[in-house]
């Protein structure tokens, strides 16, 4: 299902020829590495100047915003996902952005980049934006773009049927972390999305950074997925926050971390959190059963997210993550 076909091209971010506020929706899988994407993006203006960024993330406490500098304005729509449960609040953020535009203050932004939950579906966010007449009147919908992890996205099409939902939406796939995936394993992702998306461009990168991607050559065979009407029967996966005692040794956190992967990695799908160690804010994620390299953060004023991780997947109940937790940091039981 295309929802635009508007292809990218410089000038397209630039203009606004009918003075609605242009929306760039970006979404993919949990831990596809839209933000990172996005934060390149923004640092090397592409969205232009004056964009807002709406940052969903269907968890309580937000981690993703404080990833986003370069924005004229962040608006965090955390607790909720914004094609769902999360749904009135963000179409009551939109509303506000566009006022804002027709008020003629300061800060009046041309673009709004909203960066989807991964548990979102973007298709269902346009046709709610799509059944709003203000919105509709106001907005000016331009680009769907859907972050594909070149990694562990033909896993993800062949479990979850959201992944396809969200492929389907798309304009533009970009597959992040292109440098470390093997060239034949992309070639039939590539050939895959094709099959589910043959409208779309498609780009590579590694950390936000775009890299070439050469002609798909014609021998990529495309992986047969399962029939797309099969009812998903795992159900949506969960979330957790589990706050941590500040202070505390990463590298501790990170061997719970390793820990729960080892004996329950089929059912995590993203672990993601900020930690206040002597050593400075260190980001901590894994995605599937990679973990990442942690990541040193600048300090900010915004670190409220901070000593929370939050665990994504299936089949665990929050507070037993957070006893195992706290018995294995020595915390209290
Ligand atoms: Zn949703």
């Amino acid at each position: 299902m295309a929802i635009r076909s508007i292809r990218w091209t410089p000038d397209i971010w630039m203009t606004r020829p009918d003075g609605r506020l242009r929306l760039t929706l970006l979404g993919g899988a949990l831990g596809s590495g839209k933000t990172t994407w996005a934060r390149h993006q923004l640092h090397l203006a592409r969205f232009g100047r004056s964009v807002h960024v709406l940052v969903n993330e269907a968890a309580e406490t937000p981690i993703d915003d404080q990833l986003l500098t370069g924005a004229q304005g962040v608006t965090v729509l955390a607790g909720g996902c914004a094609c769902c449960t999360g749904r009135a609040a963000l179409m009551a953020s939109l509303r506000e952005l566009c006022n804002r535009r027709s008020s003629g203050g300061a800060l009046q932004p041309d673009r709004v980049l909203l960066e989807t939950s991964g548990l979102a579906d973007p298709g269902a966010i346009v046709r709610a934006i799509q059944a709003d007449p203000v919105l509709l009147h106001h907005i000016l919908l331009d680009e769907v773009i859907v972050a594909v992890d070149a990694l562990h996205a033909l896993a993800q099409l062949r479990d979850e049927p959201l992944c396809r939902r969200q492929i389907a939406a798309a304009d533009r796939m970009i597959l992040t972390k292109a440098d470390v995936a093997p060239p034949a394993a992309l070639n039939i992702l590539r050939a895959t999305l094709r099959q589910e998306n043959g409208h779309a461009a498609t780009e590579a990168c590694a950390f936000g950074e775009t890299l070439p991607l050469p002609p798909l050559p014609p021998e990529a065979i495309a992986v047969k997925l399962p029939d797309p009407d099969a009812a998903d029967c795992r159900g949506p996966p969960v979330t957790a926050s589990l706050r941590l005692p500040a202070g505390l040794d990463w590298s501790d956190t990170l061997l719970w971390l390793s820990a729960l992967l080892h004996a329950r990695g089929d059912e995590i799908v993203r672990v993601k959190g900020v930690l206040r160690t002597p050593a400075g804010r260190i980001l901590l994620q894994s995605v599937c059963k990679v973990v990442q390299q942690p990541e040193i953060l600048p300090d900010t004023a915004k670190a409220r997210a901070d000593d929370v991780l939050v665990v994504i997947g299936r089949g665990f109940r929050g507070a037993e993550l957070d006893r195992s937790i706290r018995r294995f940091l020595g915390g209290a039981p």
